[in-house]
């Protein structure tokens, strides 16, 4: 393969239902789209999921933008490789920035298994048919609501549903929840709100005892210490997500304890292939994993549903259908969950058609490697 092409979209959809975490809420959700172009004119598809603004992590749209145009286009462009890695080692040189290189990742995979004529799950060693979708419900204005939002997604068949929590909005909630859904495999996520001080540890300490799965990411996330001393003090097992970026933090929650399950997100750890060797060295280690999303659109959505048919993810994974968050999606068939599984398709890369044309229409900017003095005048339009 070698790389003769390269464009970005940077693409708006709104939320069907707006949704808060504990640092801020959003009503609409803006990627960028990454399509590569082979010297043979076949393209592969992969998604910047970078959150907009700096909450998540210290990524935006914007710097995504800034990185994939100044120093991953570049890198990629005219670069020839036989594997994923090969091509992925382009950017082996650029520091951080693991949501800008996910989305290329994405693409490159997408590529090397539509050159090979087989399913982006074969080529990462996926052995599942299908993948069990769990839902991830936002903070909601009252509790009557929150228990609204749970009635419908259990009613459309989802077995797993995971509360977004903070302080003032956590052991209430919680305990309404597991009142009227006393079998329900329910998760909490707190996305590093709590501080590392006695009042948390109490609220942990009462939300041990509602047969959570998993509390998941309670602390700071460069805080390995004070999850490791939570986890010693609670029977439910403390998930990683912010907290585990780079495979070294891995190695380090493992060493320390400081947490039972691993959410691997592919944006955050850098791409599909870093996610891969993080799965392998979880189940060396026995830690359970899943697969978190950032609200992708269809094409980091089919990555996800790809990336969770490998055996080690034992959890539910994030991969709910899009109908969930999005009016339409920009790949066809749409992504689609029936009583909570996603089939992982057999087709030739993601195993869905994109949406080229839906996608240049509504591009909110655009970037062309192939256009003249593209890396200096990317133009914004629309
Ligand atoms: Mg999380």
């Amino acid at each position: 393969m070698r790389i003769a092409r390269v464009r970005l979209f940077r693409l708006r959809q709104e939320l069907l239902h707006s949704f808060e975490t504990s640092s801020h809420r959003k009503s609409g959700i803006e990627h960028v789209l990454v399509e590569l172009t082979d010297e043979d004119g076949r393209t592969g598809w992969g998604e910047i999921a970078s959150p907009s603004d700096p909450y998540f992590g210290a990524e935006t749209t914007a710097t995504a933008w800034e990185i994939a145009t100044r120093y991953l286009v570049p890198a990629l462009q005219g670069r020839e490789g036989d594997t994923p890695t090969e091509l992925e080692s382009a950017w082996s040189r650029i520091r951080g920035n693991e949501f800008a290189k996910a989305g290329f990742s994405g693409a490159v995979w997408d590529l090397f298994a539509r050159s090979r004529e087989i399913a982006l799950s074969e080529a990462l060693g996926g052995t599942r048919a299908e993948v069990v979708a769990g839902v991830s419900l936002g903070i909601e204005p009252s509790i009557d609501d929150l228990l609204t939002q749970v009635a419908l997604h259990r009613d459309a068949g989802y077995g797993r549903v995971k509360l977004k929590i903070a302080p003032g909005w956590d052991v209430e909630a919680v305990r309404a929840v597991r009142a009227a859904h006393p079998d329900l495999d329910l998760h909490v996520d707190a996305n590093g709100a709590y501080p590392d001080d006695a009042e948390s540890t109490q609220v942990f300490e009462m939300l041990d005892g509602e047969g959570l799965t998993m509390i998941e990411q309670p602390f700071e996330p460069r805080d390995l210490v004070a999850h490791s001393r939570l986890q010693a003090r609670l029977a439910t097992d403390v998930c990683l997500d912010e907290s585990v970026v780079a495979l070294g933090d891995l190695h380090t929650m493992l060493r320390l304890r400081a947490g039972r399950v691993l959410n691997i997100k592919v944006s955050r750890m850098g791409g599909l292939s870093i996610a891969r060797t993080a799965h392998d060295i979880a189940v060396d280690a026995g830690i359970p994993v899943w697969c978190g999303g950032m609200h992708e659109f269809g094409i980091g959505r089919a990555a996800n549903v790809a990336i969770s048919s490998l055996p080690g993810f034992t959890l539910p994974s994030d991969v709910s259908g899009s109908d969930k968050y999005y009016a339409a999606d920009i790949v066809d068939p749409p992504i689609i969950a029936v009583d909570g599984r996603v089939r992982v398709p057999r087709g030739p890369g993601i195993g869905h058609e994109v949406l080229v044309e839906r996608i240049e229409r509504a591009a909110t900017r655009r970037f062309d490697s192939a256009a003249a003095d593209a890396v200096h005048a990317d133009v914004a339009s629309g």
